[in-house]
C-alpha cells in the first residue's frame, strides 16, 4: 500500500486514491470497477452513499444532545448497510473459493 493513498476495492485494479479524501476508508471503489458492479448493486450504492452524505450533513446542523440514543440507532443502521454493501461488493470482486484440496481429493477418488 502506498502512504497517503487508498487502494481500489478490485485486488486486479492498481488504482488508488488520496487518503485525504477518504480518512476513514481502507478501500475505495474507482469509476471504471464500479461500472463493472450489476446494475441493482450500482444502484444500491448510490442510494446508500447519497443518503450517507446527507446523514452527515444533518449531523453537523442539528442538535443531537437530547435524542443520542436514536441518534445511535440511526448511525448502527447506517454502519450495517455499509458493511452489507461493501460485503457484496467485495464478494463480486474476490468470489469464494473452493475449499482447498477439494479437486485433489476428487480426483483422487475418480470423479
Ligand atoms: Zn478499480
Amino acid at each position: 500500500m502506498i502512504a497517503g493513498r487508498v487502494p481500489c476495492t478490485n485486488p486486479a485494479c492498481r488504482r488508488t486514491a488520496p487518503k485525504a479524501r477518504f480518512p476513514e476508508a481502507d478501500t475505495v471503489i474507482c469509476r471504471p470497477c464500479f461500472r463493472l458492479l450489476p446494475a441493482s448493486l450500482q444502484r444500491r450504492h448510490k442510494t446508500f452513499f447519497a443518503r450517507d452524505r446527507k446523514l452527515s450533513k444533518l449531523a453537523n446542523r442539528i442538535q443531537i444532545d437530547g435524542r443520542v440514543e436514536q441518534w445511535n440507532r440511526l448511525v448502527d443502521i447506517v454502519q450495517r448497510s455499509s458493511d452489507r454493501i461493501n460485503a457484496d461488493v467485495d464478494a463480486f470482486f474476490r468470489p469464494v473459493e473452493k475449499p482447498a484440496g477439494i479437486d485433489a481429493f476428487l480426483e483422487e477418488i475418480g470423479l
